[in-house]
Order: C-alpha cells, then sequence, then structure tokens
C-alpha cells in the first residue's frame, strides 16, 4: 500500500477514535502517524489505543509511527467555591498560595516558581487567553493584578505567562511518570510540551535512552528565541499554534510557523504543523474555505506533516478529517506551482560525502526517468537528508530497525519499508529493486537509485549511489559483490 502524496498526517487518537474499527478506518484514509496525548486518559486507554496500532501493522505490513505528546509544565489555576467566577474589565484579582476555594476576588494559583519569576507589568493570560490581566504588585506567595480582558474564570483552566522565562522543570512529576511509561510502551517518538530552552530537550532525551526520538513543541516565546539552539538538539519540531497563539498575538502565527518550517528543512529534521487546522470538522462534515487554506498553506511551505487534535479525537467526523488533509495533500501537489515553491526553497547544503550523495540523487533522478530513490539506512539520517531535496519522486527507506522505519513515518515523501539486513552491495540493489517493484513503484523495465554505505551496517557511512536496473537477472549481471 503506498500513499499518493508526499506531506504526512498525523492523527490524534481520543474518545473519538479508540476502536480497531475507526483507528484502522484513519490509517486507510491517510493517517501514518498516531499521536497519544498525555494530557488526556488514563495509561491503560493509552495502552489500549497503542496496542490496537501495532494490531493494525501486522494486519497491514506497514510501518506506522506512534508519537506519545507528554503534557510538559501546563499552569493551571485551582478551584471556585461555586465552581467559577465573573471577572470585568479594570477590577482588581489576586492569585495566591491559599488552597481555600476561590472567588471574584481571588484564586489558588499552585504553582510557587511563579510568584518567584513575575515582574510588575506582566501579562497572565487565563482559559487560552480569553481572560488577560496585568501584575501590578507581586511577592513569594502572591500577584495582585488588575483585570484587562474579562470574562468567567472556571476550575482547573489553564495560565500562560508569555513574557516570562519561567523557572520551571520542563518535565513535571507526572511528565516523567509519563515519559517512563510510554517509552517503555514503544513510543517512537515524544513530544515535549512548553519546551523553553535546549537543556529541556537535553534532560529527557537522557530519560528517553535511545528509546524515543524526541521532538520539541514550539509554543512559547521564549523557544522562539532560543530556536537555533533547541532545534540543533531536537529530532524533530511541532509549530504547536494552539499555544503559540495565546502566549503571542495571533497574526504573528503564520510568520513564525514559515520560519521554523524552512529552519527545520535546511536541517533535515522533520517538523508538523499543527492545531485547529480543520477545527470545524469537530462538528461538522464539510472544512471551511479557511481551514482548507491553511492545510494548504503548510504543505506549500513545504512542511513534514500535518495534524489533527481534536478533529480526530473528539469530533464527529475522524475520518473525514483525514480524507480532507489527504485529499487537499494531493491537489497542491499536482499543482506545478507547488513544485516551483519547494525548489526555489531549497537550500545547497555541502558539508559531507552525503549531502553530495543526497543532492546527487535528486539530481539524476530529475534528469533520467528514476522511479524511486531506495535508500539503505540504519539511523534514518540519510533518509532525512534525502528529503530535505524534497525530489520529485518516492522516496524509500529500507532498514532492518524496525523503530528507524516508524521513526521515518513522520518523514516527508518517504515510503518505509521493512528489509533484511544485508551485508553484500549486489543484494542490497537486489532487495531495493525488489521492493519497489513489490510495492507498486517500479516495474522490471523500470530504473531506480540506491544509496547505501559500505560496509554494510555501520551508521553515518552513506558513500555509494547506483543507478540500477530493477530487472534483476541484469543487476546479477552487471553489479559487483
Ligand atoms: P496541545 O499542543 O494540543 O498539546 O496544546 C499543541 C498546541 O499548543 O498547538
Ligand atoms: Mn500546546
Amino acid at each position: 500500500m503506498r500513499r499518493l502524496r508526499k506531506v504526512k498526517i498525523v492523527a490524534t487518537l481520543g474518545p473519538a477514535s479508540s476502536d480497531y474499527q475507526t483507528i484502522r478506518a484513519l490509517f486507510e484514509a491517510g493517517a501514518d502517524v498516531f499521536r497519544l496525548n498525555m494530557s488526556h486518559g488514563t495509561h491503560a486507554e493509552q495502552k489500549a489505543r497503542y496496542d490496537i496500532i501495532r494490531q493494525i501493522e501486522a494486519d497491514t505490513g506497514r510501518p506506522i509511527g506512534v508519537l506519545a505528546d507528554l503534557q510538559g509544565p501546563k499552569l493551571r489555576v485551582g478551584t471556585f467555591a461555586s465552581g467559577a467566577a465573573e471577572l470585568e474589565e479594570g477590577q482588581p484579582f489576586r492569585f495566591d498560595l491559599d488552597e481555600e476555594p476561590g472567588d471574584g476576588h481571588r484564586v489558588c494559583l499552585p504553582h510557587r516558581e511563579i510568584f518567584e519569576a513575575l515582574q510588575p507589568g506582566a501579562t497572565l493570560l487565563v482559559n487560552d487567553g480569553k481572560i488577560a490581566m496585568k501584575v501590578l504588585e507581586c511577592g513569594p506567595d502572591f500577584a495582585n493584578c488588575t483585570v484587562t480582558i474579562g470574562g468567567t474564570i472556571s476550575n482547573r483552566k489553564g495560565v500562560n505567562v508569555p513574557d516570562v522565562v519561567l523557572p520551571l522543570a520542563a518535565l513535571s512529576d507526572k511528565d516523567r511518570a509519563d515519559l517512563e511509561f510510554v517509552c517503555d510502551l514503544g513510543a517512537d517518538w515524544l513530544a515535549l510540551s512548553f519546551v523553553q530552552r535546549a537543556e529541556d530537550v537535553i534532560e529527557a532525551r537522557e530519560l528517553a535512552r535511545g528509546r524515543s526520538a524526541i521532538l520539541a513543541k514550539i509554543e512559547k516565546p521564549a523557544a522562539l528565541n532560543k530556536f537555533d539552539e533547541i532545534l540543533a538538539v531536537s529530532d524533530g519540531i511541532m509549530v504547536a499554534r494552539g499555544d503559540l497563539g495565546v502566549e503571542l498575538p495571533v497574526y504573528t502565527v503564520p510568520p513564525i510557523q514559515k520560519r521554523l518550517v524552512r529552519k527545520c528543512r535546511a536541517a533535515g529534521k522533520p517538523v508538523i504543523v499543527a492545531t485547529q487546522m480543520l477545527e470545524s470538522m469537530i462538528e461538522s462534515p464539510m472544512p471551511t474555505r479557511a481551514e482548507v487554506s491553511d492545510v494548504a498553506a503548510a504543505i506549500y511551505e513545504g512542511a513534514d506533516a500535518v495534524m489533527l487534535s481534536a478533529e480526530s479525537a473528539a469530533g464527529r467526523y475522524p475520518i473525514e478529517a483525514v480524507a480532507t488533509m489527504d485529499n487537499v495533500a494531493r491537489s497542491v501537489e499536482t499543482d506545478p506551482t507547488y513544485r516551483e515553491v519547494i525548489e526555489a526553497s531549497r537550500r545547497a547544503v555541502r558539508e559531507t560525502v552525503a549531502d553530495g550523495i543526497v543532492a546527487a540523487a535528486r539530481e539524476l533522478a530529475e534528469t533520467t526517468d528514476i522511479k524511486a530513490i531506495c535508500c539503505y539506512t540504519q539511523s534514518g539520517k540519510t533518509v532525512n537528508l534525502v528529503a530535505r531535496e524534497r525530489p520529485r519522486v518516492p522516496i524509500i527507506a529500507l532498514t532492518p530497525v524496525q523503530s528507524v522505519l516508524r521513526r521515518l513515518c513522520l518523514t516527508w515523501g518517504v515510503h518505509c519499508a521493512y528489509c533484511e539486513p544485508v551485508d553484500r552491495f549486489k543484494m542490497a540493489v537486489v532487495g531495493a529493486a525488489r521492493i519497489a517493484r513489490a510495492e507498486g513503484f517500479a516495474t522490471e523495465t523500470d530504473q531506480i537509485l540506491v544509496t547505501a554505505g559500505v560496509p554494510f551496517n555501520v551508521q553515518g557511512t552513506t558513500n555509494i549511489l547506483r543507478v540500477a536496473p530493477c530487472d534483476e537477472r541484469l543487476i546479477f549481471r552487471t553489479d559487483p559483490e
């Protein structure tokens, strides 16, 4: 089974998508990676979803990526005596550490570190920015504010503090427990929420001990200021537009999205554009024109993946939402303008042998009639570099390392295929030709490209580029051992 598009689709699982039938239908409609959102649900529920995904893998013979998204240090207010309070513009309001239920004058904000980092003049946003306050005066256990945008504040609503680098541990106790759980379960990607600095990523990587690749969610102004450092230590990035659009003016998000997508592509690391892509499809089987344009824009920009959140996790039309993304992708990717934009934004990198090989592979694939670029890989690195070139033809990733295959499900244009370990180049070429034919990319009379590293099964050795026939008899006659 092969996808007829390059961009990947990430679908979040939740109450609307937890049984085999629905998850299988999401996969068949086009989901390449499933996201388990650790902000919701129990470990038992996440494990049940995980097991279903692996069952579908076994039943279809196709690798599927699993991305476990940790909640991160999300700040929340305590509770209210009557469940909620109405706040009016201009009124005073106090946050403190007192666990007594709140009212229209005060509420508990059970995060001591916040009070230490706050300064008069800082903004506090509650409930996705629907309520805003300015800090007038603060001490180690309180902040007196004035309400600048009023509204209803209620139990356990989220709080954002955009202007301050919070002295928060990147991982809460809950995150640490969740991290251990999902790494053991077999999550291919670990997404970190509210990353502020490169050290946050490094800390999670140490805890993951190679069990999962690490993806940093960019949703804080502090992370934007340190983006290059964060990208350097991450395996992938999510443009988390939900919280980003709360922490920064929402109209600054599109240029940020464009900039981050470009930087990730230049670094050869996958990038996901996330949140509210098809928001109206939570309730409606038809997207709005604006949503379709938003998904299309992310694809034209060259994102590796587009993501569904509540649309697939809790909406009424999860399968239709995936199918919509698939349709938009196919429509954009067959537009000649898409190729022009993608090619114009390619940056030549000439640092390593692998850089030269992947550039040459794309060049060759565009010069002659080549059906696929087949890459033997141990770590996935070369495959991500080929994807950075955004070639016209499909990229086939070949590796016996199942975790690498599953991680590559997130990368633009890559078809992942399991292969037996090879130790001779001739057998590698034969194996690539067989898979290209079996999976419908080529016929006996076609040609493919094969990249590999000799000696085999060593990381970081890509040093061969071979234009090969798909006819095994020819390969046996012509290729060296
Ligand atoms: P969330 O992250 O859905 O976990 O909040 C994505 C975002 O903020 O956009
Ligand atoms: Mn978020």
